[in-house]
């Protein structure tokens, strides 16, 4: 076995213990208790668990997804976010290799997947995640692009959170009441500290793609139950525009079309926001995904923070669909 392939499987093995902890800080951030002292126990019953109730993803399948004393039901949660930690390091080691900047996804990601448990779950982000990833992230730019990359860093950091809190305070505006979590606009500046001014961007359109892809199947059923036509109409008529301006429209007529129905539909969504017909739509996990989604598609070797070739060739694609 090659050495590349034999430290690859023991990065699994680490993510899998590191996803099992995570699941302790999804659920006790969101509780406030301590996350290292008090050992794990059974929700239900209280029963302190043994060593063997605590393997990775191998536990549930032995216990069948039960409590060993009490047959509560273990929430799926816990395999899950093992597995999901267990495929991210292994993914980060095997697009960086032995590197710092393996180290610093790694550590990226694990926040990213530690805010979307707690966002998915309770609606809740604790600001200090977002916050150590802005920071690592300035460091990261540093050791890798020098006094280029920290420029292209601290750049981004600002512009991700200009973007957000604009967009936050517009939709307080027409909503009158808030239409985004306050991490959101940190989360959005961590990503612009950890990859820089000229890929945030990319990866705030991958995210958006993302979060439409998940998101509107369910939100126009929402609108449609909630009788909520203006919105619904809106939001088809966006859909529409999108296609159009991808295809048939791909030219100035289309590009204006698409800043209309946006801009119709955006309102609309924000005014239907202080109805109280869905909850506030989670945006960290549609960030998560188009960190990932950038991660795997535009990097081929090194984070590249500091040069705006990524942005030039993206720009260059869109235009010659
Ligand atoms: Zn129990």
């Amino acid at each position: 076995m090659d050495l590349n392939a034999y430290l690859l499987v023991w990065v699994c093995v680490f993510g899998l213990c590191f996803g099992s902890f995570y699941n302790v800080v999804i659920l006790r951030s969101l509780s406030g208790e301590s996350i290292v002292f008090p050992p794990s126990k059974c929700p239900k019953c209280n029963n302190k668990l043994h060593w063997w109730h605590n393997i990775p993803i191998l536990s549930y399948i032995f216990l069948r997804g039960k409590c060993y004393f009490c047959k509560e039901p273990i929430s799926i949660q816990y395999p899950i976010v093992e597995f999901i930690t267990m495929v991210l390091f292994g993914f980060s080691f095997w697009k960086f290799g032995i590197s710092y900047q393996t180290l610093f996804v790694i550590i990226w990601l694990s926040l990213l997947l530690i805010m979307t448990g707690t966002d998915l779950k309770e609606n809740l982000v604790d600001c200090n995640l977002a916050i150590t990833m802005g920071i690592s992230g300035l460091l990261c730019s540093f050791l890798s692009g020098g006094w280029q990359g920290l420029t292209s860093s601290v750049l981004g950091l600002i512009v991700g959170v200009i973007i957000f809190e604009t967009i936050s305070r517009i939709g307080k505006l027409i909503a009158k009441t808030d239409v985004m979590g306050e991490a959101d606009t940190y989360v959005a500046g961590a990503i612009g500290a950890a990859f820089g001014v000229y890929n945030l961007p990319i990866i705030l359109l991958l995210g958006l793609f993302a979060y439409a892809l998940i998101f509107v199947p369910v939100f126009l059923y929402d609108k449609y139950k909630a009788a909520d036509y203006a919105t619904l109409v809106t939001s088809i008529l966006f859909i529409i525009s999108i296609i159009l301006c991808s295809t048939v429209l791909n030219n100035y007529y289309g590009i204006g079309l698409l800043f209309i129905s946006a801009v119709l539909f955006i309102h609309c969504m924000f005014k239907g926001i202080d109805k109280k017909t869905q909850r506030r739509l989670p945006y960290v996990p549609a960030f998560s995904v188009g960190v990932l989604l950038f991660l795997i598609f535009f990097i081929t070797q090194g984070l590249n923070i500091y040069d705006n070739s990524i942005l030039s060739d993206t720009i260059q694609k869109l235009l010659h669909i």
